[in-house]
């Protein structure tokens, strides 16, 4: 086969695994034995040594296997968290952070090539979308970062470029992968997923009956201010949003985080913390706050310490749990695709 007629081994589960081998009149039980090497890192067939050279050749012929190259590498003199911009195999770039907690070490991962959401403060969505991530690269940015910094991952969050409930038969499929008992074997109550909203999935992501986490990025509690920094809510409104939430709540039993970026004199107002509160006990949901990331391109600023401090007593005295996030990786440009973008700046 030509370049370019090959398939994408590490984007099968182990049954379309099975069943390709079968094509190539194969064994079965040999689907297994490559799942197990492509999920340890391995970059050729020629390393998979307990194939025959013939079925390595065989293989080599009709697949090839994804391995992201370190674009760069950042790591944090602060705290260790790690940022990788990696460089896929048509030229394309997605971020990666690996960052270190208590509980173990998290990865947060890109879903895309950029973002269509067109959200006002995030530096991923400045360029629009490229194309989808695959559900291979995605388990590469887990595998990969791993290998690379000799951190052991245990949690994955879905929260890097992209949004994953637009491009998410992939990331179903990614989810499959990276849990599985032969693959990465991360536990599905040790992932989150991040979106801005769309709806339209939320049933059939509760209707998958996974024990991941959802958590949505609401950032605003009404929808003027909201439509205005998250187009997604056009047409959708916090409303809706807020129902879509209560239902996925009442099918899975799981609480939603609500992430909320503290924005200075644009969502931090004391009436704006009594509407979030009161969205909040009605979808169950968990709070989070973050303290805004300055984007260069953009012109929002974080909220002023006190104006914090007089929103989360609110919803305290609310009865609401919240949390601030830790800022992490502060020096090495560590959030919402502010890598690529500066990558893509210099190539411009
Ligand atoms: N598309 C998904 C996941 C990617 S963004 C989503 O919208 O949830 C991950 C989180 O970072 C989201 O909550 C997003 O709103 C937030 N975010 C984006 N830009 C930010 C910035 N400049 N400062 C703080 N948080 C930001």
């Amino acid at each position: 086969m030509t370049e370019a007629e090959k398939h994408d081994i590490k984007s099968l589960l182990p049954n379309e695994l099975e069943e390709a081998l079968k094509a190539l009149g194969e064994p079965k039980f040999r689907a297994k034995q490559i799942f197990t090497w492509l999920n340890r890192g391995a970059v050729s067939f020629e390393e998979m040594t307990n194939l025959s050279k013939p079925l390595r050749a065989k293989l080599d012929d009709a697949f090839y296997i994804t391995a992201p190259r370190v674009a760069r590498r950042q790591v944090s003199q602060i705290d260790g968290t790690v940022k990788y911009l990696w460089e896929l195999r048509d030229g394309n770039a997605v971020e990666t952070v690996v960052m270190s907690y208590r509980h173990g070490n998290t990865v947060c991962i890109s879903t895309q090539v950029g973002c269509r959401q067109g959200c006002a403060f995030c530096a991923s969505t400045i360029g629009g979308l490229v194309r989808n991530l695959t559900p291979g690269e995605m388990l590469d940015e887990v595998l990969f970062s791993q290998l690379d910094s000799g951190m052991p991952i245990s949690n994955i969050v879905l929260m890097g470029i992209g949004e994953p409930l637009d491009n998410f038969e992939n990331v179903q499929k990614f989810l499959k992968l990276v849990n599985h008992p032969d693959g990465m074997n991360i536990g599905m109550r040790h992932i989150s997923l991040s979106t801005c909203g769309l709806i339209e999935k939320f049933d059939e992501l509760a209707a998958l009956d996974l024990q991941l986490t959802l958590s949505v990025s609401l950032h605003a509690p009404d929808d003027e201010t909201r439509s205005r920094l998250m187009p997604a809510n056009r047409g959708r409104g916090v409303d809706a949003l807020i129902d879509a939430c209560e239902r996925y709540f009442e099918k899975t039993g799981r609480r939603i985080s609500f992430e909320y970026a503290m924005i200075d004199g644009v969502n931090d107002t004391p009436a704006e913390a009594k509407l979030l509160a009161k969205r909040a006990k009605k979808a169950h949901a968990h709070v989070n706050l973050i303290p805004l990331n300055h984007v260069e391109e953009r012109q929002f600023g974080p909220s002023k310490p006190e104006a914090l401090r007089t929103f989360i007593k609110i919803l305290e005295d609310e009865g609401v749990n919240v949390t601030v996030r830790r800022k992490l990786g502060g020096d090495v440009e560590a959030s919402c695709g502010q890598l690529r973008r500066k990558a893509a700046q210099k190539k411009e």
